[in-house]
């Protein structure tokens, strides 16, 4: 299997650590609003290399946090009148409920920055001590850039440059730093900010320290692989690559991936530009199946251009692909007798020879997509020809199979149908009145699972989609 690693800038072969496991990590969102389409790029791609590592019989131990503490989060909360933690708790619930519908799996793992304060410090205080950090008098943390000989080994940057085109900050409040470049690992609090007790003043942390030890905890000091979007390369991961060397003296992690960007008319798509639209925007018009089948549609190193042609196209093809494996489960069933002959199976495993050889070259989807829709073809004309039963189920098998890795559902989610809900409320009613209870919240569960929330009121019990 071949990686192209942002470190390297060339193609290579996957080596894991441990023989037969991967531990990779993949910086999730700062949590201070519902989701946006590009926001959803890296989830469902990582997501997909997480499968196809599972396809192929690795263990994988995928983390993925959950930024919750950050200016954007205390803007929202103070706009709000409220505690920030009630902002993030209140959109990584909107959150996940996006991610499900994208058919994204939950990572082993999602920490939460606001719970990992103590590793953080410690982080930050071997750090001080090996001489790469240094606190100022107001007690800000920062990180000694030039003391660390590796950094910008991943972006590329020259620290020389760097420098000279940030100047500026050193006029600009931040002259307590002995170098425009360092960046902060501790930082005091602000009237009104949540804070935490360190031995350099009350403060929280920055940004680029938690995801160092986030992926320390949960995966140990050396990793596979570390992704996101390309606009961390630098600073985030460059950051991330010095505190996590300089603090453990070993390599941080071995393959890093980035994604390009969601684009909307060729800019990338993002809250500050206002240029976007929110998971939850596209779910009113489109399957969320759709989106992630459109994601997919392009190699995830290519800037993706978003637009209402494109979903189309995505959503025609998915329902090809659907309309497939109706029609060969039916044929499961209806098909004539007859076992499937050695030909016939080499023919259906080529595909799949096929679709693992895109993917084995660095996740190329594209192609991978590409080998589903000729075995679509290949099942159709099959079909149309007469096949057993038993060819059937082995090329729904096949496809099914294909489809999962890439996450897409070939049956559709049934809709609940407003009748069928008002029928299981009043279910629900007669069994409390019952004092069946068990039966009740079985019922109320259920609706949940299909999106459907309860109220119960004085006027009797309101439903509504989630
Ligand atoms: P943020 O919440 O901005 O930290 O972003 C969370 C993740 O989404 C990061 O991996 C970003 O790189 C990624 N991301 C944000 N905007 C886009 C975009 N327009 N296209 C692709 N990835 C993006
Ligand atoms: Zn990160």
């Amino acid at each position: 299997m071949k990686i192209y690693n942002t470190l390297t800038k060339k193609k290579e072969e996957f080596v894991p650590i441990e023989p037969g496991k991967v531990r990779m990590y993949v910086c999730g969102p700062t949590v201070y609003n519902l989701i946006h389409i590009g926001n959803a790029r890296p989830m469902i791609f990582f997501d997909t290399v997480r499968r196809y590592f599972e396809h192929k019989n690795y263990q994988v131990n995928y983390v993925s946090n959950f930024t919750d503490v950050d200016d954007k989060i205390i803007k929202k909360a103070q706009e709000e009148g409220v505690d920030s933690s009630v902002i993030s708790q209140r959109y990584i619930a909107e959150c996940k409920k996006d991610m499900e519908g994208m058919n994204i799996r939950p990572a082993t793992t999602h920490p939460l920055a606001t719970q990992e304060i103590d590793g953080m410090i410690e982080m930050i205080s071997q750090l001080i001590d090996k001489g790469y950090a240094y606190v100022v008098e107001d007690g800000t943390v920062y990180f000694r850039v030039r003391k660390f000989a590796g950094y910008g080994k991943l972006s590329g940057k020259n620290l020389d440059d760097l420098r000279s085109g940030n100047r500026s900050l050193l006029v600009t409040g931040e002259d307590q730093k002995e170098d425009p470049m360092d960046f902060v690992l501790w930082k005091p609090k602000k009237e009104g900010e949540p804070y935490w007790e360190s031995p350099w003043c009350q403060g929280r942390p920055g940004w680029h320290i938690e995801c160092s030890v986030m992926s320390k905890k949960y995966l140990g000091e050396q990793i596979d692989i570390h992704g996101g979007g390309e606009d961390l390369v630098f600073p985030h991961h460059e950051n991330e690559i010095a505190q996590s060397e300089a603090a453990s003296g070993k390599e941080f992690a071995h393959y890093w991936m980035h994604n390009a960007f969601l684009n909307i008319d060729n800019k990338k798509m993002s809250k500050s530009l206002g240029n976007f639209f929110t998971v939850r925007d596209i779910s009113e018009k489109y399957d969320l199946q759709v989106l992630r089948f459109f994601m997919l549609s392009a190699h995830y190193r290519s800037p993706l251009n978003f637009s209402a042609d494109l979903m189309e196209a995505a959503g025609n093809g998915l329902e090809r692909i659907r309309n497939a494996a109706e029609r060969l489960r039916e044929l499961e069933q209806t098909g004539t007798d007859g076992a499937m002959t050695e030909e016939q199976k080499a023919a259906a495993d080529a595909f799949v020879e096929k679709f693992d050889a895109a993917m084995d070259d660095d996740f190329n989807t594209a192609d991978a997509i590409a080998a589903v829709f000729e075995l679509v073809r290949y099942a159709n004309t099959q079909a149309a020809a007469g096949m057993g039963r038993e060819y059937a189920a082995y090329l729904s098998k096949t496809l099914v199979t294909l489809c999962d890795i890439l996450g897409i559902e070939t049956e559709q989610k049934e809709e609940l149908l407003d009748a069928d809900i008002e029928a299981l409320i009043e279910e629900r009613q007669a069994a409390r009145k019952a004092k069946n209870f068990a039966r009740a919240d079985e019922i109320r569960n259920q609706l949940a699972a299909k999106g459907i929330l309860l109220e119960d009121t004085r006027e009797g019990v309101k439903w509504r989609k989630a």
